[in-house]
C-alpha cells in the first residue's frame, strides 16, 4: 500500500481517518500492519501489500480460485490481443483518453483486466474486489503508478463521498445478493458530474438462463476445484459447435459452455464463470434505465459491449 494512498481511506464503519500502525515496508510500501480507525475501535490489517476491511471472501469464493488459476487469461498484456481495450472502450460515450487524470474506482477488479486498460488511457485507478483476486490484480499491476489496491465489500466501502471522477463496474454486480442494493451504494461515491459505466447480464435468452440455472443447482454446491475439472473436459464442446444447427443448440442451449471467446484457456475461465458464481441475476434494459433514473443520474445512455446490459451515465449536479 502506497503511503499517500492512506488519505483516501476512512473506516467503512463510521467513516472517520485511519491511522498505520506496526508498519513493516517492502519495496518503498506498506507491506503489513494495521489500520486503526481514529473515530470507533476498529481495526483493519494490511497483508501483502493490500489494505483489508473484510474477514473473508464471503460469497465471492469462486472469483478467489478463478482469478488465481486464470490469472493472466484475459489481460491484453499477457495475450497480445487487444480484445479488452475494444470492450473497454465500447462502455464509454465518450473517447477513452478522455480518463487521463481522472480518479476512477474500479468496482469488482478481478485480476485487473480492465484496470490495466483505463491505466493505459492515464486514469488513475482505485481497484476494489471482495474476493482474493485482488491479490491476482496486485500481481498483475503492481508494477504501474497510478493504481491502488482495496480488499472490501462493495455495500461498505473505505471511501468518502464524492470522491472519484468515475466509477465502472463490468460483469460484477450480478454477482452480488443486491445489485441493485449495490448500484445504490456506489452512487454517493462519485463526485457530481462523474460517470458510471455499467454491465449486467441480460435477461433476454430466456432457454439459456433455465438451463444454466438448472445446472447451478449442481454447481454451486460442487468443490471448486472438482467443478474447475469439469469444466476443462467440457470445453472442447467448442469444437461441437462447429457443427451446423445441432452445435449451437448442445452449446448454447442443452449444455451451455463458453464458445465466444479467442483461446482455450479463456474459454474455460468463462464457463467456470458461468456455473461457479453463489449468485447470479439477470437484467432487463429497462431494470437498468431506471437504477440510473432513480438514482438522479442524467444523460443515460445505453451502450454495447456485446453481451449483456451496459449503460453509461453522468450524476447529477
Ligand atoms: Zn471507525
Amino acid at each position: 500500500m502506497r503511503e499517500e494512498f492512506l488519505g483516501s481511506l476512512v473506516c467503512p464503519e463510521c467513516k472517520h481517518n485511519l491511522i498505520v500502525e506496526n508498519a513493516q515496508w517492502a519495496q518503498g510500501e506498506i507491506e503489513s500492519g494495521d489500520l486503526s480507525c481514529t473515530g470507533c475501535s476498529q481495526h483493519y490489517p494490511i497483508q501483502q501489500f493490500i489494505p483489508r476491511f473484510v474477514a473473508s471472501d464471503s460469497y465471492a469464493d469462486a472469483f478467489t480460485v478463478e482469478w488465481t488459476v486464470f490469472r493472466t487469461a484475459q489481460l491484453d498484456s499477457q495475450t497480445g490481443l487487444n480484445l479488452s481495450d475494444n470492450t473497454f472502450q465500447q462502455f464509454f460515450n465518450f473517447p477513452a483518453k478522455q480518463l487521463a487524470g481522472k480518479l476512477v474506482l474500479d468496482a469488482g477488479c478481478g485480476k485487473g483486466r480492465f484496470a490495466e486498460i483505463a491505466l493505459n488511457y492515464g486514469a488513475h485507478v482505485v481497484c476494489i474486489d471482495l474476493s482474493y483476486a485482488i491479490d491476482a490484480a496486485h500481481k498483475n499491476l503492481k508494477d504501474r503508478v497510478n493504481i491502488d489496491f482495496v480488499q472490501a465489500d462493495i455495500f461498505k466501502l473505505p471511501f468518502r463521498s464524492e470522491t472519484f471522477d468515475g466509477i465502472y463496474s463490468h460483469g460484477v454486480l450480478h454477482h452480488t445478493p443486491d445489485p441493485d442494493g449495490a448500484f445504490k451504494a456506489l452512487v454517493p461515491l462519485l463526485k457530481q458530474s462523474g460517470f458510471f459505466s455499467l454491465m449486467v447480464y441480460a435477461s433476454y435468452n430466456k432457454a439459456y438462463i433455465q438451463t444454466t440455472t438448472f445446472y447451478r443447482k449442481l454447481t454451486t454446491r460442487l468443490p471448486k476445484r472438482l467443478l474447475l475439472y469439469l469444466c476443462y473436459l467440457a470445453v472442447p464442446l467448442y469444437y461441437v459447435n462447429k457443427i451446423p444447427v445441432l452445435g449451437p443448440f448442445i452449446t448454447r442451449i442443452l449444455l451451455p459452455v463458453s464458445v465466444n471467446f479467442p483461446t482455450h484457456r479463456w474459454r474455460i475461465c468463462n464457463t467456470f464463470d458461468l456455473y461457479s458464481p453463489k449468485h447470479v441475476f439477470f437484467y432487463t434494459h429497462h431494470d437498468v434505465f431506471q437504477w440510473y433514473k432513480q438514482t438522479g443520474f442524467t444523460d443515460i445512455t445505453p451502450v454495447n459491449p456485446g453481451s449483456g446490459i451496459s449503460y453509461i451515465g453522468a450524476k447529477a449536479s
